[in-house]
């Protein structure tokens, strides 16, 4: 999708706490500058545009977020005007000025090579964002507010909370809908697959409507019952929605399952690497595009577990591909410690942190070797930014550096069930190690 080079080194970005391309949002380590990605995709030569960039205007540190997009961090006083040009020019920009922050449409990093898939859902994301951004209407919407379109894939993120949410049936002419807090085997409605785009429209317009002061799907539906939002979309259709739909059956892939997979294409796999702690410096991207050019199809994929998925490598190449990976720095075994640990910036970046969450993470996963638990987070305060979801264990950081242990339970508001406080991180590595987390 090609941006309009009128969206301008200048633009004038709307008020939101949140970084975008030119609003260009101040941490401790200086200002972060996100770039949205089209469902995760990144050209090699674009994730060469982007390395540069971060080397040359900021520190070199990129971030990779759980919405598969990618931030610039360190953006240096008097150098964003210079950073915006080099991404623009690498066509990372939006359609429009205005439109930067509607491009939240998640789809799978797999999309269009997911042999479980029963859709290519790319033709139709490549839509639905020019919708979201052509549409001038739409430029109010939050820009947290979020679309998924879920073609089935094996390798997915379903537990992402998302505002509308697509998802194909099996035969791919069908697709489920659903609303925030819509699960998704109980989905609303189904629609054929050339309704999505009017759908998706008159529900965008209604959403706006009665939104209020609400920038979430969510706040409405807690105010206004669903099966009236519902009803109310109904009469401004001009099909019917069909009934709502058995879920299929599907077998579902974690994003944890680093390694290689089969693609649908016959003797091509896809690579799904790690990247610690959600950062990668600009020369492993530089890397990473390198090996994406000479091994792959030019493709880098971001995914919304923090890490990369590198297309078609021929099946006779997937050993040398991951030595190459190893050696950029990323990981490719689930059970490796730094696989399993998530961590905000912590209070090398941001000012909320009570703890270096980042420094200590890698001190914990020292401790943990192969041991622990699969999946722990290190939150610097209680927004939980690194986070999509909570995870089955939770450090969260307390004054003085020190950390309260939480244990994720049915049931359990917040991180889940207080398991001991005021841990130093060697402590909580010892209790984790053990096992004796209960
Ligand atoms: S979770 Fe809190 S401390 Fe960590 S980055 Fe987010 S706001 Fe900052």
């Amino acid at each position: 999708m090609k941006h309009d080079p009128s969206a301008s080194v200048a633009a004038i970005p709307r008020p939101s706490a949140c970084p975008g391309l030119w609003r260009v949002v101040s941490a401790l380590d200086g200002g972060i500058c996100r770039v949205k990605l089209p469902g995760g995709l990144l050209t090699s030569a674009q994730a060469r545009a982007m390395a540069e960039a971060a080397r040359m205007c900021a520190s070199g540190v990129l971030e990779l977020t759980n919405r598969s997009n990618l931030q610039i961090r360190g953006v240096r006083e008097g150098e964003q005007s210079a950073l915006v040009a080099h991404l623009l020019a690498a066509g990372l920009g939006p359609r429009q000025a205005a439109a930067d922050d509607v491009r939240n449409l998640l789809l799978s990093p797999a999309a269009g090579r997911d042999p479980a898939a029963h859709l290519d859902t790319r033709p139709l994301a490549d839509r639905l964002l020019a919708l979201l951004q052509d549409t001038p209407e739409f430029h109010a919407l939050s820009a947290k507010f979020a679309l998924q379109l879920d073609g089935g894939e094996a390798l997915a993120m379903l537990d992402h909370p998302h505002d509308i949410w697509l998802s194909a049936l099996s035969g791919g002419t069908q697709l489920a809908f659903g609303l925030a807090g819509t699960p998704r085997d109980q989905a609303l409605a189904s629609i054929q697959l050339e309704q999505a785009e009017p759908l998706v429209k008159t529900a965008l317009q209604l959403f706006l409507e009665l939104a209020g002061e609400h920038s979430r799907m969510r706040q409405l539906l807690a105010e206004l019952p669903r099966a009236d939002f519902l009803t109310r979309l109904r009469a401004r259709l001009p099909f019917a929605l069909g009934a709502s739909p058995v879920a299929p059956q599907r077998s579902e892939l974690d994003g944890a399952a680093l390694g290689a997979h089969a693609q649908a294409q016959p003797g091509l796999v896809m690579w799904l690497a790690g990247a610690p702690l959600g950062r990668l410096e600009a020369t492993q991207l530089w890397a990473l595009a390198d090996l994406a050019e000479t091994e792959g199809s030019g493709e880098l994929r971001l995914t919304p577990w923090q890490g990369v998925l590198l297309p078609d490598i021929p099946a006779t190449r997937q050993a040398a591909v991951a030595e190459v990976l190893t050696d950029i720095g990323l990981l490719l075994d689930t059970r490796a410690p730094l696989a399993r640990l998530l961590a905000c910036s912590g209070s090398a970046g941001c000012a909320k942190a009570a703890a270096d969450t980042k420094v200590d993470a890698l001190r914990l996963a020292e401790r943990l070797g192969l041991n622990g638990p699969a999946q722990m987070h290190l939150s610097g305060c209680p927004r939980s930014c690194a986070a999509a979801h909570i995870a089955p264990y939770t450090l969260l950081a307390q004054p003085g550096g020190r950390y309260d242990l939480y244990r994720r339970e049915q049931g359990q508001a917040g991180f889940g069930r207080l398991l001991a406080t005021s841990l130093d991180i060697d402590q909580a590595g010892e209790r984790l190690a053990a096992g004796n987390s209960e």
